[in-house]
């Protein structure tokens, strides 16, 4: 092993915080150095949070694919007119809620394009409209660019429209929209998308409101491992002022259908050493974020299931419906039945369990959500 590698993992096994430079060379591992550092993460994955792997049984909706945005990474997003376009009503969202309620899910997760005739009272519509009709579902929605979105067309603060939508009965966000929070990266891979400091701002807010947020990093595009180890960085910092992140859930590349491929600017996704090292590295460096989350549907369920053996502790959601990354191309599905978590885990010796949103063990409903199908 590199001597800089074993000396790091040494540091972490005692205790230590591993800083920038260190995380450098942890992602550069290859080799059987790439397996230490697997391993080291692993095993302190089964010292934070032992040998659980969790899940949610939840709904993704994503009610418009309509945007006036422009990320150069996105297969998903359509203008008004084009044939694959749409725009659900909110009697459609509460009626996919409502479904999602019936069949076990405890969370909806509501995001969509930045429609043009979107604004803050639509989102907040939204919410109130599916906490009525499913007042027990957790309402996991908007990201914080679609919170700037919603405040700018109000011409209010972001506070002010994160207020309302806690009001309406918002119960946590995701912390999608980060990509890679550098902005010289983002000029390139999202231009017109908010910046690191506003997406800064909202999540802080959203913490200090006590509205909960995932974190996110989409990687494998055109960003360096000096961009990457920045975004782990900020996110250790803000986790550190505020403790409002639930997880880490890094996001590889689905390159197939976007534009910034097509035009020769991405790379075409990362690689299955450089998937595996984001987990370890991002187990081993948010040593203050407890829970790392592996999507499966960017990564497919065989290669979860092995990321799950590098610092990975969480399978997400089963989701009964997903869009963003099959239209870039993914083609892991957009569903997935509990019986096939429930699989992926048991076969390596770990213990599946189903979460809420926020982390909670449903043990109560175990057997019931166990068998539940769509
Ligand atoms: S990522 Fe979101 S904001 Fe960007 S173009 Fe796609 S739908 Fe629009």
């Amino acid at each position: 092993m590199s001597s800089a590698i074993s000396e790091t993992l040494e540091k972490v096994r005692s205790g230590g915080r591993v800083n920038q430079e260190e995380a450098l060379v942890l992602l550069n591992a290859r080799g059987t150095d790439l397996h230490e550092v697997c391993a080291a993460a692993d095993a302190i994955r089964e010292m934070r949070v032992g040998d659980d792997v969790t899940y949610v049984i939840n709904r993704n909706i994503n009610f418009t694919n309509i945007c006036i945005g422009s990320c150069g990474f996105c297969a998903f997003r359509a203008r008004e007119g084009d044939p694959e376009a749409y725009f659900l009503s909110v009697d459609e969202i509460v009626k996919r809620a409502v479904q999602a309620s019936r069949t076990g899910a405890t969370e909806v997760g509501i995001f969509s394009g930045l429609h043009p005739s979107v604004d803050g009272h639509t989102y907040v519509e939204i919410v109130r409209a599916v906490k009525k009709a499913v007042p027990a579902i957790h309402i996991h929605a908007f990201s914080p660019s679609e919170v700037a979105y919603g405040a700018e067309k109000l011409g209010i603060s972001h506070v002010e429209m994160l207020k309302m939508l806690k009001d309406a009965g918002l119960d946590s966000m995701p912390g999608t929209a980060a990509e890679i929070l550098v902005d010289r990266v983002r000029k390139t891979l999202c231009p017109q998308k908010i910046d690191t400091t506003t997406w800064t701002d909202i999540i802080v807010s959203a913490h200090r409101l006590g509205i909960p947020t995932t974190c996110t990093m989409m990687y494998g595009h055109i960003e360096s491992y000096e961009d990457i180890v920045a975004h782990l960085e900020l996110l250790r910092t803000i986790q550190g002022t505020t403790g409002g992140f639930t997880e880490f859930v890094p996001l590889t590349f689905i390159h197939y259908n976007t534009p910034i491929y097509r035009a020769g600017l991405a790379r075409p996704g990362a690689t299955g050493r450089e998937d595996l090292l984001i987990f370890a590295v991002g187990r081993l460096y948010l040593d203050n974020i407890p829970n790392i989350q592996v999507s499966w549907v960017k990564l497919g369920t065989k290669f979860a299931q092995v990321a799950l053996t590098c610092g990975a502790n969480d399978l997400g959601g089963t989701l009964m419906e997903e869009n963003i990354t099959r239209s870039a191309g993914g083609t892991a599905g957009q569903s997935l039945e509990p019986s096939e978590f429930i699989r992926m885990i048991t076969d390596l010796g770990r213990v599946p369990r189903v979460r809420d949103t926020l982390y909670h063990i449903r043990a109560a409903h175990q057997g019931e959500v166990h068998n539940a199908s769509f």
